[in-house]
C-alpha cells in the first residue's frame, strides 16, 4: 500500500524525472533523485526550487511550503540507495535494454513489494517488465509534460501487472491532483495511439496542396475547436519527437497503414527543421500569429440560424461535408454545389471553411461566401476535398477511438478523459462522435475510403455497430 509517508525513488533526472520529482515531494513525499550522470540530479533540484520559487513570487506557494518540497528531494549516487523506496518511477533514457537493465539491478536491492513504474511513452510494459524479478510489479504510470502542469496520468498495465499495483497507482495519483486512466500496454496507449489522426490528416492535407499549412492550422483551431492547429503543434512538440511517436506506433501496429508517417514531416526531420527549438519547422519561429482571414471584430449579426445543416441559395446547394467532394454530389445532383465544414455549434462558429464544386461560377460560389460572411463568419475558401479538414479529422479521431475502446485498451470514459486532459480536446472524440451521429461519421469515413480506396479510412467494426444501433432508435 502507498501512503503519503510512501518513499518515492524516481530513476532518471531529465524533463520528466525532475517535474514527477516535484509533484512527488509537493505531496508531501521523500523523494531519492538518480541520474546516471554525475551533478544532473542535483542540477535538477536546482531547478525544481528555481520553478517552486516562481509559483512563490506569483502567490501561488507559500515561501515554507516551497522549502520544505525541496528540503523533501535528496540525490542518490547509486541505484542501491533507492532500496528503501516503496515505489520507484523511472524516467530514465527510452531504450528498453536500458529500462530492463534498471529494474533488474534493483531487485536485487529492493524487496518483491517494491512497484516498479515506468514513464515511458512508447515501449511495452509486459516487456520492460519481462526478465525482471516479480514482473506483476512493474507497471506503467505515463505523465505528461509538464508534468507539474498536466493532469492526465495513464496508469498502464502489462501482461503480468497485479491489479493491485494498478489500484496502488491510482489512487496515489489521484492524491497528487492528477487525473489517472487506466489501460492495456498497447502501441501507442491511450493518448498516443488515438491523437495520431490528428497530425496525419494535417499532413495529407498538406501533402495534396489543399491549402497552405496556416489555413490547415486555422481550421482546426478556430472552426474545430482545438487550442491549436496541428501543424504548428507539430513545431512546439519537436517534428524528431512527434515523427518518432508516429513511427513507434507505426511499426508498434505491424506498419498498419492507417498509422503511416508523412515523408513532409521526415523531410523536416531530415533538414534538421525541428520546429521551435531550432527556429524552423513548417513555420518560422517564433510564430507570425496573423490570422489567414480576416481577423477585425466578428459582426455582432444575431444570426437567425440556430443549427445549420444546409441551405439553398438559388439552384446552389450548400451542405455540410459527408466525404464526397463538391464535384462529385454537384455532379450527382446536376446543380452547382458548395460544402460546408462546420462540426461545432453554429452560433459558436467564427470561421466557416467552403469547398466548391469545379463547375461552379464564381458568382454560384461567392453567393455562399456572401451568406456566411452576413451571418458573421468569417469565410475561407479551401480546394474541393473529400471530407475537408475538420470534418475528417474528428471521424478519424473518433474512429481510431472506437477502435481502441473495442480492442478493450481502456474504458470508454478513460479514453475520452485521457483526450481531454492528455492532449486538451475540446471534447471527448467518443462523445463527440455520438454527440454528430455515428451514421455521418461512418458516412464520412465510407466515402474517403471509397474516394481513396485505402484501407486508412476503413470504418472499424464498432463505428459500424453504433451507426446501426443509432438507426434503430431512430425508427
Ligand atoms: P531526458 O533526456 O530529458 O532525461 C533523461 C535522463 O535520464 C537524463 O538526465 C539521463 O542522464 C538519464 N539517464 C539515462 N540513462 C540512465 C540510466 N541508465 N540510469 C539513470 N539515469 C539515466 O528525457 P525525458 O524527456 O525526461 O524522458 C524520460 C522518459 O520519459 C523517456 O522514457 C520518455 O519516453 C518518457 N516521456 C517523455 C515525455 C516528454 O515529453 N519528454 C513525456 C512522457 C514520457
Amino acid at each position: 500500500m502507498l501512503t503519503p509517508h510512501s518513499i518515492i525513488a524516481v530513476i532518471g533526472s531529465g524533463t520528466m524525472g525532475a517535474g514527477i520529482a516535484q509533484v512527488a515531494a509537493q505531496a508531501g513525499h521523500a523523494v531519492k533523485l538518480y541520474d546516471i550522470q554525475p551533478d544532473a540530479a542535483r542540477r535538477a533540484i536546482d531547478g525544481i526550487a528555481t520553478a517552486l520559487s516562481a509559483r512563490v513570487t506569483k502567490g501561488k506557494l507559500s515561501e515554507d511550503d516551497r522549502n520544505a518540497a525541496v528540503a523533501r528531494i535528496s540525490v542518490a549516487q547509486t541505484l542501491s540507495e533507492l532500496a528503501q523506496a516503496d515505489l520507484v518511477i523511472e524516467a530514465a533514457a527510452e531504450q528498453i535494454d536500458i529500462k530492463q537493465a534498471i529494474f533488474r539491478e534493483l531487485a536485487k536491492a529492493c524487496s518483491a513489494e517494491v512497484i516498479f513504474a515506468s514513464n515511458t511513452s512508447s515501449i511495452s510494459i509486459t516487456a520492460i517488465a519481462s526478465g525482471v524479478p516479480h514482473p506483476e510489479r512493474v507497471v506503467g504510470l505515463h505523465f505528461f509534460n509538464p508534468a507539474p502542469v498536466m493532469r492526465l496520468v495513464e496508469v498502464v498495465s502489462g501482461l503480468e501487472t497485479a491489479p493491485a499495483v494498478l489500484d496502488s497507482l491510482t489512487g496515489l495519483a489521484m492524491r497528487w491532483g492528477k487525473q489517472p486512466v487506466r489501460c492495456h500496454s498497447t502501441p501507442g496507449f491511450i493518448v498516443n495511439r488515438v491523437a495520431r489522426p490528428f497530425y496525419s490528416e494535417a499532413w495529407r492535407a498538406l501533402e495534396e496542396q489543399v491549402a497552405p499549412a496556416a489555413v490547415i492550422d486555422a481550421a482546426l483551431r478556430d472552426c474545430g475547436g482545438f487550442p491549436m492547429g496541428p501543424l504548428a503543434l507539430t513545431d512546439l512538440i519537436g517534428q524528431d519527437v512527434n515523427f518518432a511517436v508516429t513511427c513507434s506506433v507505426f511499426n508498434g501496429f505491424w506498419q498498419e497503414r492507417r498509422f503511416l508517417p508523412s515523408l513532409i514531416q521526415q523531410e523536416l526531420v531530415l533538414g534538421k527543421r525541428l520546429g521551435k527549438k531550432t527556429g524552423q519547422g513548417v513555420y518560422r519561429w517564433p510564430l507570425d500569429e496573423s490570422l489567414p482571414y480576416e481577423s477585425g471584430q466578428l459582426s455582432n449579426i444575431e444570426s437567425d440560424i440556430v443549427t445549420f445543416s444546409g441551405i439553398e441559395l438559388d439552384d446552389l446547394v450548400v451542405q455540410i461535408t459527408q466525404g464526397e467532394t463538391a464535384s462529385q454530389l454537384a455532379l450527382r445532383l446536376k446543380r452547382p454545389v458548395v460544402l460546408v465544414d462546420l462540426i461545432n455549434d453554429w452560433r459558436k462558429a467564427r470561421l466557416v471553411v467552403l469547398a466548391a464544386a469545379a463547375g461552379n461560377t464564381t458568382e454560384q460560389t461567392a453567393k455562399a461566401v456572401r451568406f456566411f460572411q452576413r451571418h458573421g463568419k468569417q469565410v475561407l475558401l479551401i480546394k474541393d476535398y473529400p471530407g475537408m479538414l475538420v470534418w475528417r479529422t474528428v471521424a478519424m479521431l473518433a474512429n481510431e477511438a472506437l477502435d481502441a475502446l473495442q480492442k478493450g485498451v481502456a474504458s470508454e470514459q478513460d479514453i475520452d478523459t485521457a483526450m481531454r486532459l492528455g492532449v486538451n480536446y475540446p471534447h471527448g472524440p467518443l462523445a463527440w462522435g455520438a454527440e454528430l451521429g455515428w451514421q455521418r461519421v461512418l458516412t464520412l469515413l465510407e466515402n474517403l475510403q471509397q474516394h481513396y480506396g485505402e484501407e486508412r479510412y476503413r470504418p472499424t467494426s464498432l463505428l459500424r455497430q453504433r451507426a446501426l444501433l443509432e438507426t434503430q432508435h431512430e425508427h
